[in-house]
């Protein structure tokens, strides 16, 4: 998933050397602590979760509960920390604070989304809608907004991880790995890779979770209910503006035009439909 190569630009990387990293600690410990059923499903091990939060007020309470759910937590207290950190533990999620004291959390994410997928959830403040908005836009992939409890972040942290690890499911099972094509896009759930016209369009995770939803039912409605279902969670209790979001990150990336859709349809009041079956020209 993630590519080892690290074309980081300078500041921020160089900045790292020298940047204090709070809570050290040695990768992936065996997995000791004890495990909640959700744990023994994914099998694999502990996670590791890299706090990027510069509050101890925050960060403190957050990280003893998520260890004690059984994570072993890395903490960064800065932004240059954080990309040092990231680079370093390969983290399975990273919490991303958006105000740090050398920076903005949407530096950290831009840096890691260079060559890692790595699910990002975005800590925010009450109503930074435009904030979330941008987040999503550089591929955070899900936002709690300040003031959180530790469970709610938690319940969170367990939902992106369940959904990532489904979408990283193993080639082999069924028609969920066969690539999709309609009207010119093409969906490689292999290779996570999207095409229009032959050209390759770039997508965050969840663009395409949404994209891949979309294509298998083309021609027909999907719900927001079931995109939401799928694609976040049955338990997401975020806006579902953030499905909004995606879905105008989409059409943009496609070279859409909601107002004349040829690819994402809205049904208003009821979810969206990819390319209508049949009545599509040659693709662009
Ligand atoms: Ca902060």
């Amino acid at each position: 998933m993630a590519a080892t190569t690290d074309p980081r630009p300078a500041p921020l990387a160089e900045r790292a050397a020298s940047a204090p990293v709070a809570g050290a600690a040695p990768p992936h410990a065996a997995g000791v602590a004890p495990m909640t059923s959700y744990d023994v499903d994914m099998a694999s091990g502990r996670r590791t979760i890299l706090l990027v939060e510069d509050e101890p007020a925050i960060a403190e309470p957050l990280a003893e509960t998520l260890t004690r759910e059984g994570f072993h937590l890395e903490v960064a207290g800065t932004a240059a920390g954080a990309v040092e950190a990231a680079g370093r533990v390969r983290p399975d999620l990273i919490l991303l604070d958006l105000m740090l004291p050398d920076g903005s959390g949407f530096d950290v994410c831009r840096e890691v989304r260079r060559d890692s997928q790595v699910p990002i959830i975005m800590l925010t403040a009450r109503g930074d809608e435009a904030d979330r908005v941008i987040g999503l836009e550089l591929g955070a992939d899900d936002y709690v907004v300040k003031p959180f409890s530790a469970r709610e972040v938690t319940a969170r942290v367990r939902a992106v991880l369940r959904r990532t690890a489904t979408a990283a499911a193993p080639a082999g099972a069924s028609d969920a790995n066969a690539p999709v094509e309609v009207a010119g896009v093409r969906l490689d759930p292999a290779t996570r890779a999207v095409t229009k016209a032959g050209a390759p369009v770039e997508v965050t995770r969840k663009e395409f979770d949404l994209l891949a939803l979309l294509m298998r039912s083309a021609g027909s409605v999907v719900t927001r209910e079931r995109l939401i279902d799928e694609v976040w969670d049955v338990n997401w209790f975020g806006s579902t503006k953030t499905l909004d979001v995606h879905v105008s990150g989409l059409r943009k990336k496609l070279g859409d035009d909601s107002a004349a859709p040829r690819y994402i349809h809205t049904v208003r009041g009821v979810g969206f439909m990819f390319a209508g079956a049949g009545g599509d020209g040659p693709a662009r």
